[in-house]
């Protein structure tokens, strides 16, 4: 048995993960009380994934995965975390849909040529994956190989990897759609989402022309890195070993043309981000990523990175 206060704390771990603030804790106390007699269901597929976005959900942060969809949401099917598993998995995956009004999250890309690189049961996913989707209230695609192909549509692409989006078009389905990208998505990103379709029903705020959740996406990881003032007075690392503090665009780091909020998030328990690690970010939130370019380059290849792009975004950044 939930209690008041339990409850109350639970919508202010809500509210922080949502929007950094507990702003909203009130909001959604009220939101959930109307919906606690009616949860979202919620249903998941995995399509051609490495597991990674699963176990983001898992441990990547201090919210309990598993306690937050039970709660929030009426976890009916996840391929990994569910007891129903096999043919139980299949029978009550079109339980679900006939029902209808169900979220559906996806992880992974889906393969279409050749199709049969991803089975659903007995069928290829890319043949019966639009049925699904086109019965449920809302689809999310849960990192960045749903969102946006990511490595299984990179160079080669021997599957003819399609993100969810390319897929439902080639399918001709329509259907509200939201993009969790990060490989791997971010827990907050995805339980946030979830946590706000719940609490109002509808999707939230996106950025312009786009099915990305403003609050996450909205602004440049640039902007927000702690390193942001070594970059501004033109202090680049040259050394990883010495210069820990300065910044990495000449390493490669790919900020100023990724939208995320991983600086202030931060990731595992809030302990750090890739920035912060001494690490450039590679853009794995970025609809390009993983590039035509290595992930990780020296000095000498800097060259390979969008650099003219990089200069005009940093050069459009808001003044503040
Ligand atoms: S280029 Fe990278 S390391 Fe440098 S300030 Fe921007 S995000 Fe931070
Ligand atoms: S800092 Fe960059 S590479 Fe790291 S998780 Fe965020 S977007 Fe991905």
């Amino acid at each position: 048995m939930l209690t008041r206060r339990a409850f109350l704390k639970r919508c202010r771990d809500i509210s922080l993960l949502m929007c950094g603030s507990t702003l909203l804790t009130r909001s959604l106390a009220e939101g959930f009380l109307h919906l606690a007699k009616d949860p979202p269901a919620l249903a998941f597929i995995h399509a051609q994934n490495c597991m990674a976005c699963t176990t983001s959900m898992m441990y990547g942060n201090d919210f309990d995965f598993i306690d937050f969809l039970s709660h929030v949401g009426r976890l009916e099917l996840h391929p990994a975390l569910s007891f129903r598993q096999g043919a139980d998995y299949l029978t009550n995956l079109d339980r679900i849909a006939a029902e209808g009004d169900y979220l559906l999250v996806v992880e992974g890309s889906i393969p279409s040529r050749p199709k049969e690189a991803c089975y659903l049961g007995a069928k290829p996913l890319y043949d019966v994956l639009a049925g699904y989707a086109s019965r449920a209230r809302m689809v999310i695609a849960s990192g960045s190989c749903a969102s946006h192909g990511g490595i299984p549509a990179s160079a080669g692409n021997r599957t003819g990897a399609l993100s969810l989006a390319a897929y439902l078009k080639e399918k001709k389905v329509e259907v509200p759609q939201l993009r969790i990208p990060g490989c791997p998505a971010h827990p907050d990103h995805l339980m946030g989402t979830i946590a706000y379709i719940a609490a109002t029903g509808v999707a939230p705020p996106l950025v312009k022309d786009t099915q990305l959740n403003k609050e996450y996406y909205g602004e440049l990881l640039h902007n927000r890195c702690s390193r942001f003032q070594h970059f501004s007075q033109d202090l680049f690392v040259e050394d990883f070993a010495k210069d820990k503090d300065n910044c990495l665009l000449k390493k490669g780091c790919r900020g100023p043309i990724t939208a995320s909020d991983c600086p202030m998030r931060r990731w595992n328990q809030r302990t750090s981000v890739c920035v912060e690690s001494n690490t450039p970010c590679i853009g794995c939130m970025n609809p390009r990523w993983p590039f035509v370019s290595d992930l990780y380059l020296e000095t000498a290849d800097v060259e390979d990175l969008p650099w003219s792009e990089m200069k005009q975004k940093i050069k459009d950044r808001p003044k503040s």
